[in-house]
C-alpha cells in the first residue's frame, strides 16, 4: 500500500507559495495579507488560528489577527469585517468557525467580500463551485483533489465513495469529484448498509468524525483510502478508518492511503495558504 503523504505534499507547496512572495517582496511589491476573525475563546478554534498565523506569517506572508470576545455585537463583527472588504491591504478574510453559537453564521460568512473569502465558504463561491468555475475552493476539498492529482490517482471514470455531506468537507468535495468525471456516491448519517456500498467503490473518502466507521474488509481489494476524519481517542489523533490498529490489515487490502495524522489535515492549511496568495495575485494582476 502507497501511503499518501499529505505532510510532504503540503511542504513542497508552502516552500513554492514562500518563494513566489519572496519574488514579490524582491520587486518592491506590498505582501499577500491574510485577516482572521476569532470569536469566543474555544481551545480549538485558539490553536487553529494560532497556526494559520503562524503559517502565513512563516511563507513571509502578512497575518492579522482579530479576537474578539464572544459578547461582541453581531453588528460590530459586520462592521469589522466591512472595514477588511474594503482594506486594499487585505486579500482574503477568515471567519474562523464554529461562531459561538448566538451568532448568525450564515449572515456573517455571506457579509465577506466573495473575492476574500479564504476559505471559499461565501454562497457566491458554494454556487461558483457547483457550476464548475471556481473562484476560490473551500481548503480541505481542495486539499483532496490536489493529493490525488498529485499521487496520479486517476479519478475520471472511477467510483468514488463520499461519506460525510458538510458544506465544509463532503459536499464540495463529491462536486469536485463529479467535476472530473468520477461516478460519485455521496452517504450521510442516514444511509444504510454503509459497507455494501464501500465495497464497491474505487476511491472512498471518509468524513464523518467517528473512529472505527469501517474495517479494512469493508473495502475491496486495491481500493484508494482518503481518511479525511481527525479523531481525538484515547490512543491518540484516529481518522474514520486509519489507525494503528487497522494500518496492517489496511496495507494488505488497500493499495493507498492518507494516514491519520500527516494525510489530509497538513494540506488544508497548505490550501488556505495558496488562496491566499492566489486571492492576492488576481487582485493585483
Ligand atoms: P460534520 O459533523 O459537519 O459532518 C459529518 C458528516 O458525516 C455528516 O454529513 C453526517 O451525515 C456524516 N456521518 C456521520 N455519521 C455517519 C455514519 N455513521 N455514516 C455515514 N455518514 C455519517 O463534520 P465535518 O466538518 O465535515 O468534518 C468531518 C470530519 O473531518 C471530522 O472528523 C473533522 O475533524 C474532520 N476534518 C478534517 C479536516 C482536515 O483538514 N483533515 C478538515 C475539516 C474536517
Amino acid at each position: 500500500m502507497k501511503i499518501i503523504d499529505g505532510k510532504a505534499c503540503a511542504q513542497q507547496i508552502k516552500a513554492q507559495i514562500a518563494k513566489e512572495v519572496e519574488m514579490i517582496k524582491a520587486i518592491g511589491f506590498r505582501v499577500p495579507k491574510l485577516a482572521i476573525i476569532l470569536v469566543g475563546d474555544r481551545p480549538d478554534s485558539m490553536s487553529y488560528v494560532k497556526s494559520k498565523e503562524k503559517t502565513c506569517l512563516s511563507l513571509g506572508m502578512d497575518c492579522q489577527t482579530y479576537l474578539l470576545p464572544a459578547t461582541t455585537a453581531e453588528r460590530d463583527i459586520l462592521d469589522l469585517v466591512d472595514r477588511l472588504n474594503n482594506d486594499r491591504s487585505v486579500d482574503a478574510v477568515l471567519i474562523q468557525l464554529p461562531l459561538p453559537d448566538h451568532y448568525d453564521s450564515a449572515r456573517i460568512l455571506e457579509s465577506i467580500d466573495y473575492r476574500k473569502d479564504a476559505d471559499g465558504l461565501h454562497l457566491m463561491n458554494v454556487g461558483l463551485l457547483h457550476l464548475g468555475e471556481p473562484y476560490v475552493m473551500p481548503c480541505t476539498p481542495k486539499g483532496i483533489m490536489t493529493l490525488l492529482e498529485t499521487n496520479n490517482i486517476e479519478v475520471a471514470g472511477q467510483h468514488a465513495v463520499m461519506i460525510g455531506r458538510s458544506q465544509l468537507v463532503g459536499e464540495p468535495t463529491a462536486q469536485l469529484l463529479i467535476r472530473q468525471n468520477a461516478t460519485v456516491t455521496l452517504c450521510h448519517s442516514h444511509t444504510r448498509n454503509l459497507s455494501d456500498i464501500t465495497r464497491i467503490g474505487d476511491i472512498i473518502i471518509t468524513a464523518a468524525g467517528h473512529p472505527n466507521l469501517l474495517k479494512p474488509e469493508d473495502f475491496k481489494e486495491g481500493a484508494i483510502l482518503i481518511d479525511v476524519a481527525i479523531n481525538r481517542t484515547e490512543e491518540g489523533l484516529e481518522g474514520d478508518v486509519y489507525s494503528p490498529r487497522t494500518r496492517e490489515a489496511l496495507e494488505q487490502r488497500l493499495s493507498a492511503a492518507t494516514p491519520v495524522p500527516g494525510g489530509v489535515g497538513p494540506m488544508t492549511i497548505a490550501m488556505l495558504m495558496q488562496n491566499v496568495l492566489d486571492m492576492y495575485k488576481t487582485r493585483n494582476k
